[in-house]
C-alpha cells in the first residue's frame, strides 16, 4: 500500500468553502441558482452548467484574486500532504472546478508546486468575462466536464492503489474507480455511495482521513 496515491476534490473537501459554487453566487447575476439546480437535477452536464454559469458572470482579475485570497484549506489537508511527502505518498487535487482560483489558493499555503491538480481552466475574454475551457472533457465520461473516473483509472494503470476522498456530485465518477473512499459527513456524495453499495469511510475533516489512512498503512 506504500505507493498509494491519494486524490482529493477540491470545493468542500480540500477547501473549507465550494469555492466554485462561492464565486458564482458573488459574482454572477441570479440566474446562477437555477442552473445550479439544473445540474444538481441532471438535466445539464456540469460542461454546460459552467458554461453557462460563466456567461453571467462578471469579474476582474484583481476581484478574482481577493476572493481567492480570502478561502481557506482544511487545516488538516496540510497535514495530509506532509505525511505523503514523508511516505513517498502523492497526494492530488481532482476539480470539476476551475483553475484560477485552486491555483492561487495553493500557492496561499505554498503547496502550489507540492500539490498538483487537474481541473477546468478559466479564461479571462476582456477585463471582466470568463468563459471556462476544458482540457479533459474529452477523455471523460461525457458528463462531467473533468471526469475523475478518467484520472483514477490513469493512476490504476501505473498499478497504484487510488484512494479518494470528496464530498459531492462531481465525485460520483471518482468514487467508482477508486479503490478506498472516503465521503465527506452530511454531503451528497455519501448519499450518492450509500445508495451505490461503494464501501467508503466517512470523514468530517482531513484529521480523519489522514488518522485512518495511517491505520490502513499500517496493517
Ligand atoms: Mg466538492
Ligand atoms: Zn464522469
Amino acid at each position: 500500500m506504500k505507493c498509494m496515491k491519494i486524490f482529493c476534490d477540491f470545493d468542500g473537501t480540500a477547501a473549507k468553502n465550494d469555492v466554485g459554487n462561492l464565486l458564482f453566487r458573488t459574482f454572477a447575476d441570479n440566474r446562477c441558482f437555477e442552473i445550479v439546480r439544473s445540474w444538481k437535477e441532471g438535466k445539464i452536464s456540469s460542461r454546460e452548467c459552467l458554461i453557462d454559469l460563466c456567461k453571467i458572470t462578471r469579474v476582474t482579475k484583481e476581484e478574482l484574486e481577493q476572493f481567492s485570497d480570502s478561502q481557506e484549506l482544511d487545516p488538516y489537508f496540510l497535514e495530509l500532504v506532509e505525511f505523503g511527502q514523508q511516505k513517498g505518498i502523492g497526494v492530488e487535487i481532482l476539480s470539476d472546478g476551475l483553475d484560477f482560483y485552486i491555483e492561487r489558493i495553493l500557492s496561499k499555503y505554498k503547496l502550489d508546486k507540492i500539490v498538483p491538480f487537474h481541473s477546468n481552466h478559466l479564461q479571462f475574454l476582456n477585463r471582466n468575462k470568463i468563459v471556462a475551457e476544458f482540457p479533459y472533457y474529452d477523455r471523460g465520461c461525457g458528463h462531467c466536464a473533468n471526469c475523475k473516473g478518467y484520472h483514477v483509472r490513469q493512476s490504476q494503470k501505473k498499478k497504484k492503489p487510488v484512494v479518494f476522498v470528496g464530498d459531492g456530485l462531481s465525485d460520483r465518477c471518482g468514487v467508482k474507480e477508486a479503490d478506498i473512499v472516503f465521503a465527506k459527513r452530511g454531503r451528497a456524495l455519501l448519499k450518492y455511495c450509500q445508495e451505490n453499495q461503494i464501501e467508503h469511510y466517512e470523514f468530517d475533516d482531513f484529521n480523519d482521513v489522514l488518522y485512518k489512512i495511517k491505520r490502513i498503512l499500517d496493517h
